[in-house]
């Protein structure tokens, strides 16, 4: 049955006894994969910096989900969190590296740490939750990686050259690491959102919002259930023959 995006009766379960960690899943748009992943079956580590988000969102979702206070710039934390949680789970089946900030600023005027901190976040920190992951779904023979980008990775924005370095570097990233283990039964996939309404844009100015769903053929804002949905097919048995792909996720304002 067609509903909009919700999940439904002939849809629910597509993760039963899958185990999956989420990172900057304490709000938003990781908050709403790791609530759409306990649905649809799966056993969610919800990781954030904040513990606290953390442990108020793995509280909402039950026995199903564990929160993991995890800064994902500290590779030895990430290496522990996630061996920590594929043991205690019995294996590793999904990764989610959604954790991601924005600090924006005109190229002329960004300073060393803002550049610095929003490639560390975003980047690095996929590159130390994969690398952990990975030699865990190695072995296993089996895993899948979603990887966040963003629209900007694609296009690039005014005034955030480092969020769009760091989204577009995930991209090349997701690919090389498509390849690279693709022999393993495991693929590796990014999402690149448009604009989804979550405590990241709602700092937006609200005419420069308004804007921009204007400019959204579909006539209205993403929200975190949109993305949530395409993270959770990228998970699935359905997306099992896709690997090293972007899925944009936009009301089609990248046509
Ligand atoms: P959000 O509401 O700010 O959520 C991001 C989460 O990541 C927050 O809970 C944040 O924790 C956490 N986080 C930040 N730094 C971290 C770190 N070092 N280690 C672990 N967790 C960390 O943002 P969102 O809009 O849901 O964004 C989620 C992802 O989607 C990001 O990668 C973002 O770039 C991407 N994206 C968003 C949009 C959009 O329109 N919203 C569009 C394209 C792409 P704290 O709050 O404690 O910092």
């Amino acid at each position: 049955m067609w509903h909009n995006g919700a999940v439904t009766s002939e849809t629910a379960g597509r993760l039963v006894s899958r185990t999956a960690f989420v990172t900057g899943a304490g709000s938003g748009i990781g908050r709403g994969i790791a609530e759409a992943f306990v649905r649809e079956g799966a056993r969610v580590a919800v990781a954030d910096k904040s513990g606290e988000a953390a442990r108020r969102v793995a509280a909402g979702l039950g026995v199903s989900a564990v929160a993991v206070e995890l800064d994902v710039t500290d590779s030895g934390s990430v290496r522990r969190a996630i061996d920590g949680f594929t043991e205690s789970a019995g294996g590793l089946d999904i990764l989610v590296n959604n954790a991601g900030i924005a600090w924006d600023a005109a190229l002329t005027e960004m300073s060393d740490a803002q550049w610095e901190a929003v490639l560390r976040v975003n980047l690095d920190g996929a590159f130390y939750c994969t690398r952990a992951a990975l030699r865990h779904m190695v072995g296993q023979r089996r895993g899948r990686i979603v990887n966040m980008s963003s629209i900007v990775g694609t296009y690039g924005e005014p005034n955030q050259a480092n969020y769009a370095a760091s989204k577009g570097a995930l991209v090349a990233f997701t690919k090389t690491v498509a390849k690279e283990v693709a022999s393993r039964g495991i693929t590796a996939n990014a999402i690149a959102p448009g604009f989804i309404v979550t405590p990241l844009t709602d700092q937006m100015p609200v005419a420069v919002r308004k804007h921009i769903v204007e400019l959204v053929p579909l006539g209205r804002a993403g929200l975190p259930e949109d993305i949530a949905n395409a993270a959770v097919f990228l998970a699935s048995d359905a997306a099992g023959y896709i690997t090293g792909q972007v899925l944009h996720v936009n009301g089609g304002l990248l046509i």
